[in-house]
């Protein structure tokens, strides 16, 4: 399907079609992260050519931030919302914001944002204004769309005094303030081609979004997968993931799911811009073929 969104300097991708509905990746910015942190199991001199990914010399990975835009039964849907402009972990800026205005879209023709989950390179700029009284909803036109499971988790360890969530103040309470959220449970539509797929693991209430369209399907997979090897080597589990067994028995089932399927297209979070391609299987080996 033609579309404008391809001319833009900022997402240079061009824009994946699945059926009527499309998809274009921007790319928010990009986390440089320690390396065992991201295979702990695996010995330290195995990591930089198993994992795939360049290693730099401080034994950083780098994954890209990656947020979706999806025009889908007439309505614009941002999936994830990056890392924002906060400047959280000593992060860099997030740029989703100047993507979006190359794109000539403004914040508030959006009318969905829905997140995969409530880490913080993924609610960056759900709301801005500083989390106090100037907070407000970055898209002032858009419900924002949470798994009831996901929100629960951390808004309970929030009330629990766990400072690693302070990010939740800034970024997410706000929605809730300005009446914009909307809590969702289980596996319930968003339109009718989008749908929360239950993936849990990386964090209990995480959602992958199933697109189906025209006898075509995507699934933009968020958190259940950080970097490629995993194709091959489903077990291996960052320590980002909350729950490390099932969030590999998860992982096994949706690249299961996916692979050979030649109407089936992945699409990724953090993999390597713009992480969208066909999983197959070469000699008994899993193999992404990148659109
Ligand atoms: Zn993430």
């Amino acid at each position: 399907m033609a579309s404008s969104w391809s001319t833009s300097r900022v997402a240079r991708a061009p824009t994946v079609a699945v059926g009527d509905v499309t998809i274009l990746p921007i790319l928010d910015g990009e986390l440089d992260l320690p390396a065992e942190e991201a295979a702990p199991d695996l010995p330290p001199d195995a990591r930089p050519t198993a994992l795939g990914q360049p290693i730099d010399p401080n034994g950083r990975i780098r994954l890209p931030v990656i947020c979706h835009l999806v025009r889908a039964d007439g309505r614009l849907i941002l999936v994830d919302a990056g890392i924002g402009p906060w400047r959280w972990n000593g992060w860099a800026r997030g740029r989703l914001d100047l993507a979006l205005g190359e794109l000539g879209v403004r914040p508030e023709e959006i009318d969905l944002v829905v997140t995969t989950h409530l880490h913080a390179d993924h609610v960056g700029w759900c709301a801005v204004g500083g989390g106090g009284r100037d907070a407000r909803p970055f898209f002032p036109s858009a419900r924002y769309l949470v798994a009831r499971r996901e929100w629960e988790h951390w808004f309970d360890a929030a009330r629990g005094g766990d400072g690693s969530v302070a990010y939740l103040g800034d970024a997410v309470a706000p929605l809730g303030r300005h009446a914009a959220l909307d809590l969702v449970d289980g596996e319930a539509p968003i339109t009718p081609s989008l749908s929360f797929v239950a993936t849990p693991g990386h964090t209990p209430g995480h959602v992958a979004i199933g697109i189906a369209s025209g006898g075509e399907r995507a699934l933009i997979v968020g958190d259940v997968t950080h970097y490629r090897a995993q194709l091959e080597h489903p077990d291996w589990s960052p320590v980002w993931d909350l729950d490390r067994a099932m969030a590999a028995v998860t992982r096994e089932r949706i690249f299961r799911d996916l692979e050979d399927d030649p109407a089936a297209t992945l699409v990724t979070s953090h993999w390597p811009y713009p992480g969208i391609g066909r999983i197959v299987r070469v000699r008994g080996r899993r193999v992404f073929r990148g659109l």
